[in-house]
């Protein structure tokens, strides 16, 4: 049997989530909360559920839904948006990711992608016969150097994705950032997709922004979001892509033979809580930023050096001071040894820098992060 993925092993992510299941560590490597998410969405559900709603959803997801979808892009970045043409609910950002990357990608062509880069978005690259043109960030900032990015561009580039706020590296992106990217995208009529599942958290007053904000960026990006981090329920793994009629008509053909559609009750008690409940959205900043500066605090007599955290709940950590193990080894010892999990950040380049960087996800109650940080204190 030929490969069609040569060289893709285990996610990190599920590597790191079963390491610490076997040596009961606290985990801070995947990305997910360990509190509940409002009881009032488990309620919905519930509740939908009961009432009868089990079956298939329409195929691009229920009209109140992607109506709620429409007012939160409305009210977040005052874009008007047609739930009916250009808003498509997909089970979680990841099969939104897929399905717009087989929708654009042909073979031949290149999409350019930003190291440290989210791990699904290389494969669905290679799998449409595409190739991943890297283009490193670096500590500590990770900012973007828009030069580079131009000079990267060729007659075959088709594709570039961005990732704002930026998992793993809570950078987020400043106003130039988006107008580069925008003058970019327009000049070599490229298309874009937008990955902004951690849209709500952005700290310190910064600005929010998103593709949205960009009227032409807009006319030419899929722009998806993660219902998943938003609520506080990464496995009911729904999300959804906002990209201009056209494009989603393209982007519904292949949504609708991945999976067709959605989990429906999950669809109905997101849409009740973006209609009810909608501060909950607008609170999240603060909520996690609240977590950011905790861990922060928690962390200050270790010999963690913290990377700055702009967005995201992901916080970097560089531990030069504590081992010259290799990110990979560091994890597993601190894993295995100090019961702590974390995720190693060389995995997510494609040529991994010289640095010894792990990252921890603060999306954890107090006790936990009080807990973890007790053993990041003493190692
Ligand atoms: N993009 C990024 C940057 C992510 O961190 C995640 C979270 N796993 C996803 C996409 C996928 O989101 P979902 O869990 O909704 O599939
Ligand atoms: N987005 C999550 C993270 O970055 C993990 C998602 C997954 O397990 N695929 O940790």
């Amino acid at each position: 049997f030929k490969s069609k993925l040569p060289t893709v092993g285990t996610t990190i992510f599920s590597q790191m989530s079963q390491l610490a299941a076997q040596h009961q560590a606290i985990n801070l490597s995947q990305g997910f909360p360990d509190f509940a998410p409002d009881s009032l969405l488990l309620q919905y559900l519930s509740d939908y559920s009961q009432q009868g709603l089990n079956q298939y959803a329409p195929m691009p997801g229920i009209a109140p839904l992607r109506e709620q979808i429409a007012a939160l892009v409305q009210r977040c970045y005052g874009r008007a948006v047609c739930a009916e043409q250009q808003v498509t609910v997909t089970s979680g950002a990841t099969e939104a990711l897929f399905v717009a990357i087989s929708a654009v990608v042909a073979p031949g062509d290149e999409v350019i992608v930003f190291d440290p880069a989210y791990d699904s978005y290389a494969p669905a690259i290679q799998l449409n016969g595409g190739t991943a043109v890297h283009i490193a960030l670096n500590a500590p900032d990770y900012r973007i150097n828009w030069q580079q990015v131009a000079d990267a561009i060729t007659a075959r580039t088709k594709l570039i994705v961005v990732n704002s706020p930026h998992n793993p590296t809570g950078m987020v992106f400043n106003l130039n950032d988006w107008q580069q990217l925008q003058q970019l995208v327009l000049q070599h009529n490229l298309y874009c997709i937008s990955d902004e599942v951690y849209e709500h958290m952005v700290f310190d007053a910064a600005l929010q922004l998103s593709a949205n904000n960009f009227a032409e960026l807009a006319q030419r990006s899929f722009i998806m979001s993660s219902f998943g981090k938003t609520f506080h329920v990464t496995g009911w793994k729904l999300g959804y892509c906002v990209a201009p009629g056209a494009l989603t008509a393209e982007f519904r053909k292949i949504h609708q033979y991945v999976t067709f559609s959605s989990f429906t009750p999950a669809q109905y008690a997101i849409a009740g809580m973006l209609q009810h409940q909608s501060q909950q959205v607008s609170g999240l900043a603060a909520f996690y930023q609240y977590k950011r500066d905790q861990f922060a605090s928690l962390l200050q007599g270790s010999r963690l050096q913290l990377l700055p955290c702009q967005g995201t709940y992901f916080q970097l950590a560089d531990y030069s001071a504590i081992s010259e193990l290799d990110d990979v080894a560091f994890c597993r010892w601190l894993t295995t040894e100090h019961k702590v999990a974390a995720i190693p950040l060389s995995v997510f380049y494609n040529q991994p820098p010289q640095r010894r960087i792990i990252r921890f996800c603060f999306a954890k109650q107090s006790d936990t992060l009080k807990a973890a940080a007790e053993v990041l204190c003493q190692i």
